[in-house]
C-alpha cells in the first residue's frame, strides 16, 4: 500500500506532494527555508491550470474586466497605501529558543467558543489574554510581550543605501491596479462599472509555521478591483454579485464540494477602517475553517490614499454628465496557492485500496496517459507510441512504460490523470485500446481512431 492508515490526512497530502512532484521544500539540499517551497514538474502544471482558468473566467472571459501585469519592486506606493505603517502581525518570542509566533494564532486555541473573537482582539487584548491565562510557547517556555511585526520586505536599488533608495517587495498585487488606474482609463474604452485584474507574486514575511503551503512568504496572488459609480451603483448588489461569480468559480470551474465552504463576514470592529464590508470565503482545511477568498468593499479609499501621496488626479469623468469623482472599489482577492492546495485537499480521495486525486479534468496537470502493455514489446511500444505522439501536441499526455501495470495506474491516480490508454496484444489485431477511468477504475475499449473523439468528449 502506497499510503499509510496512520498518518493524518494534511500529512498524507504533504507526503504525496512531495513524492509525485506536486510540492518541495524549498533548497532541501541546504536544509530548506522555512514556509517556502518550490512547485514540481506536475504542481507546476496544476498552478499554471488554476492560474489561467481563473484568468480567462475573470478576465477574458467578461466585457467589463481587462487585466495587467505589474511590478513586484515598488517605492513610495507602500507608504501611500498604508502597508508600511499597518501591515503587521502582532508576534511573541520565546524568551528561551527565541523561537517567534503569531500572538493570535497562539492563544486561539484558548478562546472558548461564543466568547470573544480573536479578530476582534487588539494587541493590548491579546497581551493581557496571554498573561491572564499564562499562555506558554509551544515548547513551553516564557512568552516575550506582544510586539508588532511589519509583514513588508524592504531592500534598496542601486549602490547607495539609505532612505532615497528604500524599496518594498509589493505585499500585495492590488496596488499595482490603482497605481495604473489612469493609465488604464487613458489608453483603453473602459467605463464604469470595470474591473481590472492583476495576478502575480506577492512577499509577506510570515513568522507562522507548519502550515504547508497555505501561508507562505513568497505567494501568487490573483486580485480584482472592481471600479463603481458609488452614485450610480448599488454596493450591495455588486457585492452579491462577486460573491456568487466566486463560488461558482470554486464550486463549478474547480469542483469544489460545496459542504467545506462557508461565507464569514467581518464583524464591525475586525473590518479595516476604511471598509464598509468584508466576507471571508473559507475553506474547510484539514487545519480548520480558514480563509481562502476575501472580499472587500474599500470604498474610494485606496485611489484617494494615492491622490494625496502623489498629488495626482486620479479622478473619473462620466462621459455623458461631466461628472468628476473617485470611483470606489470592491475587491475579491484570493492567493493562487491557497486554490492550489485546497484542490490537493478536496480531491483527495482513498477508497478501498486505491488512492487518487479526484481534480476536475480542466485542471489536471496530464489529462491523459499512455502506456504499452509490457514495456520489453517492441510491437506494443511502437503503436502506444505512435498515439502518444499524436496526442501530446494537443492533450498533456504522459508516457509511462516502467514497472507493471498496476503501478503505472497508481501512479496517473495520485497526480489525477483522468484516463489511462493501455496498448496490449488485443490491440495489434483489432486497432482497439484499454481506456481506464480514474474515478470509477472501469475499463472500456476505444478504437485508436476514436481516441480523440473520446477524450474531447469527456474532457471539456
Ligand atoms: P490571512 O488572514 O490568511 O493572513 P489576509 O487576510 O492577510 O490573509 P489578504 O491580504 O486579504 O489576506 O490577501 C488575499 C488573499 O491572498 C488571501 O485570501 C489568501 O488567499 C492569500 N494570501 C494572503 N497571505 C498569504 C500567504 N502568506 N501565503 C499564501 N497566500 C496568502
Amino acid at each position: 500500500m502506497l499510503y499509510n492508515k496512520h498518518m493524518d490526512k494534511m500529512e498524507k497530502i504533504v507526503a504525496l506532494a512531495k513524492r509525485r512532484g506536486f510540492v518541495y521544500p524549498t533548497s532541501e539540499i541546504y536544509g530548506g527555508l522555512s514556509n517556502s517551497y518550490d512547485y514540481g514538474p506536475v504542481g507546476a502544471e496544476l498552478l499554471r491550470n488554476i492560474r489561467n482558468i481563473w484568468w480567462k473566467e475573470f478576465i477574458n472571459s467578461r466585457e467589463d474586466m481587462v487585466g495587467l501585469d505589474t511590478q513586484i519592486i515598488l517605492p513610495q506606493t507602500w507608504v501611500a497605501s498604508g502597508h508600511v505603517g499597518n501591515f503587521s502581525d502582532p508576534f511573541v518570542e520565546d524568551l528561551k529558543t527565541h523561537k517567534r509566533y503569531r500572538a493570535d494564532h497562539l492563544i486561539e486555541k484558548y478562546l472558548v467558543s461564543g466568547s470573544k473573537l480573536i479578530e476582534d482582539m487588539n494587541m493590548k487584548e491579546i497581551n493581557n489574554f496571554i498573561k491572564e491565562n499564562k499562555i506558554k510557547s509551544p515548547d513551553g517556555n516564557d512568552l516575550s510581550e506582544v510586539k508588532s511585526f511589519n509583514l513588508l520586505f524592504e531592500t534598496e536599488i542601486g549602490a547607495v543605501t539609505g532612505e532615497k533608495s528604500k524599496v518594498y517587495l509589493r505585499g500585495e498585487t492590488a496596488q499595482g491596479i490603482f497605481t495604473n488606474f489612469k493609465q488604464v482609463i487613458d489608453s483603453t474604452r473602459v467605463k464604469l462599472p470595470f474591473g481590472i485584474g492583476n495576478i502575480g507574486r506577492s512577499f509577506r514575511n510570515e513568522i507562522t509555521t507548519g502550515q504547508f503551503i497555505f501561508r507562505t512568504l513568497e505567494f501568487e496572488q490573483a486580485e480584482i478591483e472592481y471600479f463603481f459609480d458609488p452614485e450610480n451603483s448599488d454596493w450591495e448588489k455588486l457585492m452579491t454579485n462577486w460573491k456568487e461569480s466566486m463560488f461558482k468559480f470554486v464550486t463549478k470551474t474547480l469542483g469544489i464540494k460545496e459542504e467545506n465552504l462557508r461565507w464569514r463576514r467581518h464583524t464591525d470592529k475586525e473590518r479595516s477602517h476604511y471598509s464598509k464590508d468584508t466576507y471571508d470565503l473559507d475553506y474547510k482545511f484539514p487545519f480548520g475553517w480558514k480563509e481562502l477568498w476575501g472580499i472587500a468593499y474599500r470604498t474610494d479609499y485606496d485611489l484617494k490614499q494615492h491622490m494625496l501621496s502623489s498629488g495626482k488626479s486620479l479622478e473619473y469623468i462620466d462621459s455623458t454628465s461631466g461628472r468628476k469623482f473617485i470611483p470606489h472599489v470592491i475587491e475579491p482577492a484570493v492567493g493562487v496557492n491557497r486554490l492550489f492546495l485546497m484542490t490537493l485537499v478536496d480531491s483527495y480521495t482513498e477508497e478501498k485500496d486505491r488512492l487518487f486525486l479526484k481534480l476536475d479534468p480542466r485542471i489536471a496537470p496530464y489529462k491523459v496517459a499512455v502506456f504499452p502493455l509490457l514495456g520489453n514489446k517492441e510491437e506494443l511500444i511502437k503503436k502506444a507510441r505512435g498515439i502518444y505522439e499524436n496526442l501530446k501536441p494537443n492533450y498533456m499526455a504522459s508516457w509511462d512504460d516502467r514497472g507493471n501495470i498496476g503501478k503505472r495506474y497508481a501512479a496517473q491516480d495520485e497526480i489525477g490523470t483522468p484516463y489511462c490508454i493501455t496498448v496490449d496484444f488485443d490491440t495489434l489485431k483489432d486497432n482497439t485500446v484499454t481506456v481506464r477511468d480514474r474515478d470509477t477504475a472501469k475499463q472500456e475499449r476505444v478504437s485508436i481512431d476514436k481516441i480523440e473523439e473520446f477524450l474531447q468528449n469527456k474532457l471539456q
